[in-house]
């Protein structure tokens, strides 16, 4: 698996001081709202468990899957809920947790969904973002690191459903994709 990797990024250290701080922060801010923190699945999911470690505040937790409809219909932002919250988001602060933000898309149509749910608050914990790649205006409020345009695997984030269990996150080496 690490053969696979042309070149590391972020190493597990820089991964852990960058998300320790972003806890920090969010329980610094988000004290005394008891906010629901929502992974979107699969690619948060270790970002999710790391980043609630560092977060010293009474919280709760879900889980959300979406997945796009397709090519054609990516560009109109249109995803599928594959897995709903558990929970009402109604009167809630919520804090959305990404792996990565991209066209932002998928972002805009969850945002979309727990507005019309009526989330009091709504807020975005990305540890990467990728600006160049934008298609709507939509931020986080907690960004962990901006990345040039360039397709990374590792630390939650796959290709082809492998290399999430990297403890660091990096770039396939172009054979890899010719396989
Ligand atoms: P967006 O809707 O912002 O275009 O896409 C966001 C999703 O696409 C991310 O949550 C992530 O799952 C996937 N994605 C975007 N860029 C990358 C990348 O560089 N590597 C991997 N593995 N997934 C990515
Ligand atoms: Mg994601
Ligand atoms: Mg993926």
């Amino acid at each position: 698996m690490q053969n696979d990797i042309l070149e590391i990024l972020y190493s597990e250290q820089d991964i852990q001081e960058k998300v320790k701080e972003m806890g920090e922060l969010l329980s610094h801010d988000f004290d005394g709202r008891n906010p629901l923190v929502i992974c979107v699945l699969k690619g948060a999911f270790i970002f999710m468990a790391d980043l609630v470690k560092k977060m010293t505040i009474p919280l709760e937790l879900d889980f959300m899957a979406v997945s796009s409809y397709g090519q054609s219909t990516k560009s109109s932002g249109v995803v599928k809920i594959v897995k709903d919250l558990d929970v009402p988001v109604e009167g809630r602060h919520i804090i959305i947790v990404e792996d990565i933000i991209d066209s932002g898309l998928t972002l805009s149509y969850l945002i979309d969904v727990l507005e019309r749910r009526n989330a009091l608050s709504i807020t975005v914990a990305a540890l990467f973002d990728k600006p160049a790649r934008r298609t709507t205006d939509l931020e986080a409020d907690y960004k962990g690191f901006s990345i040039p345009d360039a397709f990374v695997v590792g630390y939650g984030l796959d290709y082809a459903e492998k290399y999430r269990n990297l403890p660091y996150v990096g770039i396939l080496k172009p054979e890899v994709y010719s396989h």
